[in-house]
């Protein structure tokens, strides 16, 4: 007799999938995207159902059996396996392992998929009619039956407060008086969204943008809002997502950095009250558990993630967002090297959603699309509270002395802003107290053993840093080449322009914000309230202070180092330059008093910093697409890389050369495929291995993944070294 098939997927880095006889006694039926326990091997796995066939009964011998299905109801809806699907073959990259992507860590585990479980007692039909004198002699226990004869139920955790002991509660379960039982807590209420706070009177252009988006609903749609900062982009798609919910649908809001979580959600909050969620990689499992639930129950109207939040079960989607769409961190830069906005994409083609992107410094892919017509353009060009757009000047560093990398011109815009009561904020975007520590009697320098890099001096505690590898070593106390102490800082962070500033302005308060300072819980959001005050303050930090915060009394932003960046030996390092030095600036003036912004530069006349200065991105994107047209680059070809490393350098590059020797690609594919490389990347050396690169470029999206197919065929071949680690990166955004 035939008997069924299931096609397991399991979470493991095998392009296939693994088949299995039906369980003997389910007590959940076999359904497409549940979980299923399985024995792999010596090991019992949770994989996730994938499909069923029929098959001949001679060969069932050959299989293994389900020995559980883990949910009565499946846990992953036929769009969330198509995008799987779409992506495995997209990114090139395992399904079984792209699925665990879709779960909180515990449900990933095999957990159940429930909410918190509190346990409570009540009181049974047999306890209601108890004499209580027979209790006399337990007088704890009558206590209880007494509470309990009232309130009917209570939970077991609020009976200490009672002053009534576990033995009394099983006393009287023996007896058959009262009973225990389970109750899932959801922490959502289904309330009427209410609306809290009063919207703002859009001005014209966010009307008209706020009106497109509404007549996108319940059709795929792609919408650029690109808008100057400030421009009153949040408040567009805010009222947009209003409308959505209004009808009972869901919004997904992607934001590319935690950061900004907690000013998304009280924005949002203010406009639909409690039914709106974070999640993020700070929230423990049982709050992602509880978010992921929320959202896939429809009892969550919206939610507010970074990059992994893509992936969210949603009861009813109406509309997605992705906030600062240019943003690098939407990327995943390792393992399933996905994009959250280009998922984003396709997930809203597949629920035939519209989505909205929105940013000040729209990537070039972007742009070019909208150039192309598919995606609509919502231009806002004016700030919303009706503040200009900060002025731009520089200040010529060339013959000038400095005073721990900051020009006396800045020192006096910065005093004067403060004692007018304003806030300043300095830029650098370096983190550490000195690029290196170079020994002054003999020239030896920090370098990382394990990277080409140089370790960085920390101050807070005296230490030497890799960034590239996080390895830590001792500062030494003699050079441990020659033996001197006599010892050079060289270079500036944000601790010695803390230290410098605190020095030079006693009397205000520095607030340092880089992933150091704010490494602990709630720091950043401590930070934030802080600036909120309004007191007059200098900010210092990293990137992690440019993008897409709110602060009404910055009226200075200084760039301490605008040449950062400037030379940088990748096609795409314009671009992040521009985009950067414009979100900074986008912070200062936003409110009613106006902003200009410094740049400190030694080649004030480079064109890039010319065109920063003239404050237009748009021009300067324009040119920029120019370059890379002429270049066939993309956004003018799709491209995609193959890494190899090995603890050898010629054993990664030979592993990509004997790959390309072993894999014949056709005439017909050769003739369209451009492939640079194996070069090592631009660090070759990176943790201790060596790391090379092969780059394919093609116009024709479908023949650069048929290559890839082909290539990532014999990669996965057994045959292939173990000795070299790879990884394919489709639509890299930056150097491995
Ligand atoms: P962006 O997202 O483009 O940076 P926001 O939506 O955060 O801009 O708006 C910037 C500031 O302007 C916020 O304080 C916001 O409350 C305010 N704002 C937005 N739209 C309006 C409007 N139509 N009228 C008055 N203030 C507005
Ligand atoms: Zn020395
Ligand atoms: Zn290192």
């Amino acid at each position: 007799m035939a008997e069924e098939l299931v096609d397991i997927l399991v979470p493991i880095p095998l392009l296939e999938k693994f088949s299995y006889l039906p369980p003997k006694n389910s007590k959940y039926p076999i359904k497409q995207g549940s979980r299923v326990l399985i024995p792999f091997g010596n090991r019992t796995l949770v994989g996730v159902i994938w499909g069923k066939r029929l098959q001949g009964s001679a060969d069932k011998r050959k299989y293994k059996r389900i020995k559980e299905v883990l949910d009565a109801v499946p846990l992953l809806s036929s769009n969330a396996m198509n995008l799987a699907e779409w992506s495995s073959r997209y990114y090139h990259y395992p399904l079984g392992e792209i699925i665990t992507y879709f779960f909180p860590p515990s449900l990933r585990k095999g957990n159940e998929a429930s909410f918190r479980q509190s346990k409570y007692i009540e009181i049974t039909s047999k306890g209601e009619f108890i004499n209580e004198d027979l209790l006399s002699n337990a007088p704890v226990q009558r206590k209880l039956i007494t509470i309990l004869k009232e309130k009917k139920e209570i939970s077991l955790k609020s009976l200490t407060a009672f002053e009534i002991s576990p033995s009394a509660v099983t006393g009287l379960e023996d007896k058959g008086y009262i009973r225990r039982f389970s109750r899932e807590l959801s922490p959502y209420k289904k309330l009427e969204s209410k609306q809290q706070s009063k919207p703002h009177k859009l001005n014209e252009q966010q009307s008209l943008a706020v009106a497109a988006i509404n007549k996108g609903q319940n059709k795929n749609a792609t919408f650029l809002i690109d808008g100057i900062t400030g421009s009153g982009k949040t408040e567009v798609y805010l009222q947009a997502v209003q409308e959505i919910v209004a009808q009972g649908k869901q919004a997904l809001i992607l934001i590319p950095e935690i950061g900004l979580a907690p000013q998304a959600e009280e924005r949002f909050r203010d406009y639909f009250g409690d039914r709106v969620m974070s999640f993020h990689s700070a929230k423990n499992d049982r709050e992602k558990v509880d978010a992921w639930l929320g959202a896939s129950k429809g009892l969550i109207d919206v939610i507010i993630g970074t990059r992994s939040s893509v992936f969210l079960p949603m009861k009813d989607l109406g509309i997605i967002v992705v906030d600062e769409e240019h943003d690098l961190s939407f990327k995943q830069m390792d393992k399933f090297r996905y994009s959250a906005r280009d998922m984003a994409l396709y997930r809203a083609k597949l629920e035939k959603v519209p989505v909205v992107l929105a940013s000040a410094t729209p990537s070039l892919e972007t742009l070019k699309n909208v150039d192309e017509g598919k995606y609509e353009l919502l231009k806002l060009s004016q700030r919303a509270t009706g503040a200009k757009l900060p002025s731009f000047s520089a200040i010529d560093l060339r013959g000038k002395v400095l005073n721990e990398g900051i020009s006396s011109d800045l020192i006096e815009a910065t005093e004067s802003e403060l004692t007018q009561g304003n806030q300043v904020l300095i830029f650098l975007n370096r983190r550490g107290y000195a690029s290196s520590l170079i020994c002054k009697t003999c020239g030896w320098i920090s370098n990382c053993d394990r990277c080409d890099a140089l370790m960085t001096v920390h101050k807070n505690p005296l230490k030497l840093h890799c960034h590239h590898c996080e390895s830590q070593k001792n500062y030494p106390e003699q050079c441990v080449s020659c033996g001197s102490d006599d010892f050079l800082t060289y270079g500036y962070g944000t601790e010695r322009i803390e230290e410098f500033l605190r020095k030079s302005f006693p009397e205000y308060k520095i607030l340092r914000i880089d992933s150091d300072s704010t490494r602990k819980k709630d720091s950043m959001d401590n930070y934030l309230h802080e600036i909120k005050k309004g007191e007059p303050m200098i900010l210092l930090g990293t990137q992690l202070l440019a993008k897409g915060h709110h602060f009404p009394n910055v009226t200075l932003v200084g760039i301490l180092d605008a040449d950062s960046g400037l030379f940088s030996a990748d096609f795409r390092g314009s671009e992040r330059v521009a985009q950067l030095m414009t979100q900074v600036s986008g912070r200062a003036g936003r409110d009613k008093k106006p902003g200009r912004v410094v740049l400190q530069s030694y080649c004030p006349d480079h064109p890039q910093i010319e065109e920063i200065i003239s404050g237009s991105y748009e021009k300067f994107a324009k040119k920029l697409l120019e370059d890379r047209k002429a270049s066939k680059v993309p956004p003018f070809a799709f491209q995609a890389k193959l890494y190899a490393e090995s603890p050898k350098s010629l054993v990664s590059r030979d592993f990509i050369r004997g790959l390309l020797k072993k894999t014949p690609l056709s005439e017909n594919l050769r003739k369209d495929i451009r492939m640079v490389g194996p070069l090592p990347a631009l660090m070759e050396k990176k943790s201790g291995v060596y790391r090379w690169e092969l780059s394919i470029f093609s116009k024709s999206r479908s023949k650069l993944h048929k290559s890839l197919d082909i290539l990532q065929s014999k990669l996965y071949d057994p045959k292939t070294t173990k000795q070299v680690r790879w990884s394919i990166d489709v639509d890299p955004l930056s150097s491995n």
